[in-house]
């Protein structure tokens, strides 16, 4: 006899392939991790080929393993040869490819200690290398070079090429650094550094600056190579006050990035629900504004996790209003969201 929750579970599974078609025919752009996904490429060539105008394949995991054969990064064991073979199969049909590199989450470089970030008062973060790291900044480059010379490729998007949150990092290369310029004790944390307003303001330029020369230095390496668009994030959340908490938290500081880079990549609620009304849409579009102040000039696109159908028509009227190139959406929460939940807003130790 057939369960009432299976029938549940083949019903909704048919109503998110409907919903991927609908995106994909409204022009959004799905991004593809064999990781996280259920539904495979292939089903995904084979069901939407004929409808698909642009794709995104993830080139290095959030693991921190290449989805290509690489000389620079740890091939996946499943899945190293899909990224290629997927952009070679997209570009014959015609289909413009994106690459998609994850930043400063790496699950394999963060293994060694000397790169591993660390909270305020000496928790390391796992999963997390420090920005401040140029050995890291050269590894992303070559990465990212890899990505572009070896595929037919129309931009690569730089994704969590962030700090999680202002607790980070304090790791000893970085408290070391920072002592010797400002003068203080080594073993300061963020409450002592935040009654010094002076000290804590060059503390948080510094973070800036790192992330600052992590993208200006995979931006010059791959574009001495090959002219491909980079695109990078900023993490919009409502309950990191979007722009406010980009810079404060994150170091994505909108200045910064849109001096060095000229597309942007909105990823707006990662960590809260989506506007569901009209009046919600409002509040968003305000928080927007820094944005709208810069258009000119500049392009950007919209980041949705999983995104049900209202999400999707709300960030349609954004798109347009944005004059935004791309919605770019996944079919899956990452496996590592409530973790990073936690991390980024703070709700946990
Ligand atoms: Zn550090």
């Amino acid at each position: 006899m057939i369960s009432q929750s299976f029938i549940r579970l083949a019903f909704e599974n048919l109503l998110s392939e409907m919903t991927i078609q609908d995106y994909i025919s409204k022009g959004g752009t799905l991004v593809l991790d064999p990781v996280e996904m259920s539904t495979s490429a292939d089903e995904i060539l084979a069901n939407y080929g004929n409808i698909v105008d642009s794709i995104c394949i993830v080139a290095k995991s959030e693991a921190g393993s290449a989805y290509y054969p690489s000389s620079t990064a740890p091939k996946d064991p499943r899945f190293g040869e899909l990224f290629t073979a997927f952009a070679q199969i997209a570009n014959d049909i015609g289909i413009r490819v994106y690459a998609l590199i994850h930043g400063n989450m790496d699950g394999f470089f963060s293994r060694d200690p000397n790169f591993q970030m660390h909270r305020s008062g000496g928790i390391a973060l796992e999963g997390y290398v420090c920005p401040t790291q140029e050995v890291y900044w050269q590894y992303l480059a070559e990465i990212a070079v890899e990505v572009a010379s070896k595929s037919q490729i129309e931009g690569i998007i730089l994704k969590d090429l962030m700090y999680p949150r202002d607790v980070a990092c304090f790791c000893e290369n970085c408290r070391r650094t920072f002592a010797l310029e400002v003068n203080i004790d080594r073993d300061f944390s963020l409450e002592q550094l935040k009654k010094k307003p002076a000290i804590y303001s060059k503390w948080q330029t510094n973070r800036v600056n790192a992330l600052r020369g992590m993208i200006s230095t995979i931006i010059n390496r791959v574009h001495s190579e090959k002219k491909v668009e980079i695109i990078t994030e900023l993490v919009l959340d409502p309950e990191t006050l979007y722009f406010d908490g980009a810079t404060n938290h994150f170091a994505q500081d909108i200045r910064m990035i849109s001096q060095i880079t000229p597309h942007v990549l909105l990823h707006l609620h990662p960590w809260s629900s989506f506007p569901t009304n009209d009046d919600e849409m409002n509040v968003l579009m305000d928080a927007l504004a820094p944005i709208r102040e810069r258009m000119e000039g500049m392009r950007n696109s919209i980041f949705l996790w999983q995104p049900d159908t209202t999400t999707f028509n709300y960030a349609q009227s954004l798109q347009n209003q944005l004059s935004s190139s791309h919605i770019f959406f996944t079919d899956y929460q990452p496996v590592s969201f409530l973790n990073r939940r936690t991390l980024h807003l703070n709700l946990g130790v």
